[in-house]
C-alpha cells in the first residue's frame, strides 16, 4: 500500500481508513517520511510527535466506528493559521518561535473533522506576496520545475500538494493567494466568498479581503474540505456570514449542460502568454464539449483591480500590523534607549522589505490630505468593480478566464521589480475586491511543460456551482492528473 497512499485522493484516503485498509498512523508516517525527504522548502515546521498524537486519536475514533468524515487524512496548515500545537510564524521574524495560546477555527474544524496535522506550510511574510520569495525563511522550489517560483503567497501549500507531500492544505487568498499558486503548481485551490470561511486566528493582512480555502489535487477534495471548514463564527469573526454549513459535494454529478460561462473582454485581451492562451481555450472547448455554452461579458472597471488592491491592502495592513510593536507579542529588539526606540528598532528588524513597503504605502494613502485622493477614491473603483460583476452574472452563471498572465516565473526574476509581481495579480484581483467565490482549476501546460491554471469565478455563495463546473472539467480531462517528474 504505502507507496501508493500519496497517490491517493482525500476521498480514496478516507474510504480506505474507514475500511480499516490501514491506520491513521501509517498514513501520517508515510507523508512524514516523504516530508522529512523533501528539499523543496515547503514546510517551515514538523514535529512527528504532535502529529502522530492525533493520528492516534483519529484512529480511536476510527475503531470506535463513530469517526467523522475526513477521519485520519492527512493536511497541513498555511503557516497563517495560529495553532496550539506547531509554532506559527507568518514567515516573519517578527513571530519567530511564536506558540499561539488558542487555535484557529479553520484548523480546528479540521481536527474536529478528524484530519491529521501533518505541519505548517511556507508562505510570504503576512500573505504579501506573489512568489513565496518574501518569507523570512527562505523560498520554495516549484516541484515541475525547481529553479521555478512556486507562486505566493501560499506557495508552500500548493507546492506540498504538487509534490505529493500532503493530500491536501489549506491556504489563504486577500488578492489571489490561493488561486495563483494552485494555478503555478497545477493543483486545484478555491477561495470561498468573502465570510463563508471564519477569519478568526487567521493572522490578519487585510481583513476586508482575507478569506481561508483549501488546495488539493482535485475538485472533489476541495469540496470535501470546503465543506468542513465553512461553518457560521459570530463570535470570533464579526464578518462571518450567517450561512449554515453546505454539503459542496452533493451537487458535483450534476450536468452543466446549458450553464452559462461568460469570458470576459478584459481577461482575453493583451498581456495573456500565448501558452495560457491555447492552454485555457483548450479547458474552453472542454467545458463547451460539455453542453456549456460561453457567452461575451464586460468587466470594464478590473483594469483599475491592481491599483485599487494595492491601495486598499497595504492600507487594512498598515493599520493590522500595527500590533507588532516588541510589546504584546513576537520580536522584540534588544538595543534600544526609550520606548519610542524599542519599537522603531523591533520593528526594523522584525520586518522584511515588502511588509515594510506596504506599511510605508499604507500609512500615506490613509494620512491627512491623502485620504480622499486615494483610499477613498479606491473605495469607490471596489464598488464599481463588485457592480461590474453583478450586471455580468445578469448574462451568465459563472465566469472564466486566466488565472494568472503567465506560467511560473523563474526564482529571483522579479527582485528588484516588485511591481512585476503585482501585476500577475491581474486576474486574481476583481474577485477579492468583490469579495466573490473564486477557484483555479488546472487547464493543461505550456510549452516548456508548466502548468496553466483556469479561472472561474461564481457569484456570492454559488461555490457549489464552481466546483460542479470545475469537477466536470475534471472528469472529461486528465491535466489535474498529471504529477511533476522525479518527486
Ligand atoms: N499577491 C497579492 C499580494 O501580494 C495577494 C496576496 C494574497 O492573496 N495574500 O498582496
Amino acid at each position: 500500500m504505502s507507496h501508493e497512499l500519496h497517490n491517493m485522493s482525500v476521498a480514496q484516503l478516507a474510504a480506505a481508513l474507514r475500511a480499516g485498509e490501514f491506520s491513521a498512523q501509517d498514513a501520517a508516517s508515510h507523508f512524514l517520511a516523504r516530508i522529512h525527504a523533501s528539499t523543496l522548502g515547503a514546510f517551515l515546521a514538523v514535529d512527528d510527535e504532535a502529529t502522530l498524537a492525533q493520528a492516534r486519536a483519529a484512529d480511536a475514533l476510527l475503531a470506535a466506528g463513530n469517526a467523522p468524515a475526513l477521519a485520519g487524512v492527512p493536511i497541513a496548515h498555511k503557516d497563517i493559521f495560529v495553532t496550539r500545537d506547531w509554532p506559527t510564524t507568518a514567515g516573519s521574524r517578527m513571530l519567530e518561535g511564536y506558540r499561539s495560546p488558542f487555535e484557529s477555527t479553520v484548523t480546528r474544524l479540521f481536527q474536529e473533522a478528524g484530519m491529521v496535522c501533518l505541519g505548517k506550510l511556507s508562505c510570504d511574510e503576512f500573505a504579501m506576496g506573489s512568489s513565496n520569495e518574501n518569507c523570512a525563511y527562505g523560498s520554495v522550489k516549484n516541484p515541475w520545475d525547481t529553479t521555478r517560483v512556486p507562486g505566493g503567497s501560499s506557495g508552500g501549500s500548493a507546492a506540498a500538494v504538487a509534490a505529493r507531500r500532503t493530500p491536501a492544505a489549506t491556504g489563504t487568498d486577500t488578492g489571489g493567494s490561493i488561486r495563483q499558486p494552485s494555478s503555478f503548481c497545477g493543483v486545484t485551490g478555491i477561495k470561498p466568498t468573502y465570510g463563508r470561511a471564519s477569519r478568526y486566528g487567521m493572522i490578519a493582512f487585510a481583513s476586508s479581503l482575507d478569506q481561508a480555502g483549501p488546495i488539493s489535487r482535485s475538485a472533489e477534495d476541495c469540496a470535501l474540505l470546503l465543506s468542513a471548514m465553512c461553518a457560521p463564527d459570530p463570535l470570533r469573526d464579526s464578518t462571518s456570514l450567517d450561512v449554515p454549513p453546505e454539503d459542496f459535494t452533493r451537487t458535483l454529478n450534476g450536468s452543466i449542460k446549458g450553464l452559462r460561462i461568460g469570458l470576459p473582454r478584459e481577461f482575453f485581451g493583451e498581456g495573456m502568454d500565448a501558452g495560457v492562451r491555447a492552454a485555457l481555450e483548450g479547458a474552453l472547448d472542454a467545458l463547451r464539449a460539455l453542453g456549456a455554452v460561453t457567452v461575451d461579458i464586460s468587466l470594464p472597471s478590473a483594469a483599475l483591480a491592481v491599483a485599487v488592491y494595492y491601495i486598499i491592502a497595504p492600507a487594512e495592513a498598515s493599520s493590522n500590523l500595527s500590533r507588532y510593536d516588541g510589546v504584546k507579542f513576537g520580536h522584540r529588539a534588544r538595543d534600544y534607549a526609550d520606548l519610542q526606540e524599542m519599537y522603531e528598532a523591533t520593528r526594523a528588524e522584525g520586518f522584511g522589505a515588502e511588509v515594510k513597503r506596504r506599511i510605508m504605502t499604507g500609512t500615506y494613502v490613509l494620512s491627512h490630505g491623502y485620504y480622499d485622493a486615494y483610499y477613498l477614491q479606491a473605495q469607490k473603483v471596489r464598488r464599481q468593480i463588485a457592480d461590474d460583476f453583478q450586471r455580468a452574472f445578469g448574462a451568465c452563471d459563472l465566469i472564466a478566464g486566466p488565472t494568472t498572465p503567465g506560467t511560473a516565473w523563474t526564482l529571483g526574476a522579479h527582485e528588484s521589480n516588485p511591481l512585476a509581481d503585482y501585476m500577475a495579480d491581474i486576474y486574481t484581483l476583481p474577485a477579492s475586491l468583490a469579495g466573490l467565490p473564486a477557484m483555479s482549476t488546472p487547464a493543461g501546460f505550456d510549452a516548456t511543460g508548466l502548468p496553466v491554471g483556469m479561472q472561474l469565478i461564481g457569484n456570492y455563495l454559488q461555490e457549489a456551482q464552481l466546483l460542479q463546473a470545475a469537477h466536470q472539467l475534471q472528469s472529461t480531462t486528465d491535466w489535474h492528473r498529471k504529477a511533476p517528474a522525479n518527486i
